[in-house]
Order: C-alpha cells, then sequence, then structure tokens
C-alpha cells in the first residue's frame, strides 16, 4: 500500500474505503470537504453492505482530483457511485486546492493548479521568489572580461565537426586547431586578474566546460563563464548576431571593463566597438596588426582599472 495523505477524521469514518489495495491516495487539503462529503454518499448509497468498495488512486491531475475507485472481486460498479465520483471531481476544477474556496486555474503558473484569487497572488509570489532564487548572479560582476571566440581567433576560421574524428581545419597543413593560444597566453601574461567569457559557438555546442578543456591551463583558469547559457532560448541566441550576445552578457555581467575578440564583424552594436577587435579569419590573433590592437586595447583597460582605483 502506498501513502495515504487524506485526513484520519476521513480515513477514521470510513476505514474500509481505505483498507484495499491502492497506488496512492492524497487529496489537496482544498478539496478534503468535497472528498468527505463523496465518501458519505457512497457509504449511504452501498448500505450495510460495502461490497469491498474501496479507492485505488486519489491524486490531482491537470488542475482537478482524480479519484479511481474499485469494487471487491465480482462485484459489479453501481452506476450511481461513478456519477456521483464524476460530478465531485468536475466540482474540484473549480475549487482552490489550498482552501477550497471558488478559484480557477492560473494559466500563469509554472503548474495547472486551480486557484482562489488570494492563492493565486500568494503562488505567483512564492514563483517570483523560487526563480529570482534560481537564477545565479553570474561571476566577473566589477572585474576586467576578454570575450573570446575560437574560430578565426585562436586558429583558422574553417572548422568542422566529425562525427568520429571531433573538430578538425579545412584549410591548408600548416593551420592547426588552437595554434594561437601561446600568442594569448603571453598577451594576457601581464594581467593575472582579467577573466575570459566565452563567446564562441563552441559553448553553445559542447558546454562551457567541455569548450574551455580545449585551452591550456593558464587559460582555462581565467574561464568564468561563456555569453549562451542552458536558461536562454537556444533558437533566439543563434539568431542573435554576435555582437549582440556580448552585450547581451555585458549588460547582465556588469564587468567594470570589457573587449571581445572576434573575426565576426557583423552588426556589432556601435556603442561595442572600442572595445572589438576584429581578428584576422586566417591567421586569428597572430596578425601582426591584430596583436598589436589587443596589446593595446588590454593595456588601456588595465589602466582604466588603475585609474578608476586612484579615483575612489
Ligand atoms: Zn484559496
Amino acid at each position: 500500500m502506498d501513502t495515504i495523505h487524506i485526513p484520519a477524521r476521513i480515513t477514521g469514518r470510513f476505514p474500509y474505503m481505505f483498507a484495499g489495495k491502492n497506488i496512492g491516495l492524497s487529496v489537496l487539503q482544498g478539496w478534503c470537504q468535497t472528498f468527505e462529503t463523496l465518501c458519505q454518499d457512497i457509504d449511504a448509497e452501498l448500505g450495510d453492505d460495502k461490497r469491498g468498495f474501496h479507492w485505488v488512486q486519489c491524486k490531482e491531475k491537470l488542475g482537478m482530483a482524480r479519484w479511481h475507485w474499485d469494487m471487491g472481486p465480482d462485484q459489479d460498479r453501481p452506476d450511481v457511485i461513478t456519477k456521483r465520483v464524476n460530478n465531485a471531481v468536475v466540482k474540484t476544477k473549480h475549487l482552490c486546492g489550498v482552501c477550497g474556496e471558488p478559484g480557477q486555474i492560473d494559466l500563469e503558473a509554472d503548474w495547472m493548479l486551480t486557484l482562489c484569487p488570494a492563492h493565486t497572488q500568494e503562488n505567483r509570489r512564492q514563483q517570483k521568489m523560487d526563480r529570482l532564487s534560481r537564477i545565479k548572479a553570474p561571476k566577473g560582476v566589477g572585474e576586467l572580461v576578454l570575450y573570446l571566440d575560437f574560430d578565426g581567433v585562436l586558429h583558422h576560421e574553417n572548422v568542422y565537426w566529425h562525427p568520429k574524428k571531433g573538430p578538425y581545419i579545412e584549410a591548408p597543413a600548416h593551420y592547426t586547431l588552437f595554434q594561437h593560444t601561446p600568442l594569448l597566453e603571453l598577451l594576457l601574461a601581464p594581467y593575472p586578474d582579467i577573466k575570459i567569457v566565452l563567446s564562441t559557438s563552441w559553448a553553445r555546442v559542447h558546454g562551457c566546460t567541455n569548450a574551455a578543456k580545449r585551452l591550456p591551463p593558464s587559460l582555462r583558469a581565467r574561464v568564468i563563464g561563456a555569453t549562451f547559457h542552458s536558461k536562454m532560448d537556444r533558437h533566439q541566441f543563434n539568431e542573435t548576431p554576435r555582437g549582440m550576445q556580448v552585450w547581451g552578457d555585458v549588460v547582465r555581467r556588469h564587468p567594470k571593463d570589457w573587449i571581445a575578440l572576434d573575426d565576426d564583424d557583423l552588426h556589432w552594436p556601435k556603442w561595442c566597438l572600442d572595445k572589438y577587435v576584429k581578428t584576422n579569419e586566417y591567421e586569428g590573433i597572430s596578425d601582426p596588426v591584430v596583436f598589436a590592437e589587443i596589446e593595446r586595447k588590454l593595456a588601456d583597460m588595465a589602466a582604466c582599472l588603475d585609474l578608476r582605483a586612484w579615483s575612489c
């Protein structure tokens, strides 16, 4: 027998109804009065011979009660009982599951449940609190952040995925995966406080942790997250231009300052352009002009931090 979540005043009044085999008996507090009246009516209907009547399953589904019953072996199921149970079940559709007052299903709720106006308000408040507590504050608030793309930055942009071999580059043989990571290590070495947020599609496809594993330990240790996270709408994120993906993360994360390395220069917001370094699609950050620009922007960003520290 499964657990019974029904007030003792009901099980005590009609013990035979709860003595048979069941797969879980649970009635919401607000529906107990209706359930008790139903048990009383059935009891009266059965008279002295209870014929093995018992509840098999009582639960809530899609905002209303589901109350299933059975009779002993070789007993007919009286139509009048079927009718009474169905009527009571339909009634619960309009009764608050918490207090039993008139109510309706709250379509804004996380799950369907009939609630009175007062409990609808309380439930919405509670859900709001639950949602807020589930959203973790992103890392990197008030820090210096480098947004990092992989393809066309740390290696040639023409990267494909083979189901057995994994990622590979389709380009002349001297281009290899992550060939420029030592250069990025070199660029970042003077700035141990700069964190990395992955803006590459590798993070969306393989997850932030797996994408970060592709980096050497010194860079991996700087990674605090990605512009894509699992609570986002994947399709909508894909449709958003890279610059807007990064800008969205800046708004969410509130870094003190940031720069972004990316070979994709389409649709970057105008106000982000001074923070953006367009890398060479084939040579990535190894292009001397690109390398020098990153070096300068990193120095500016770090100087800006120094200045702000003085002004505090
Ligand atoms: Zn209520």
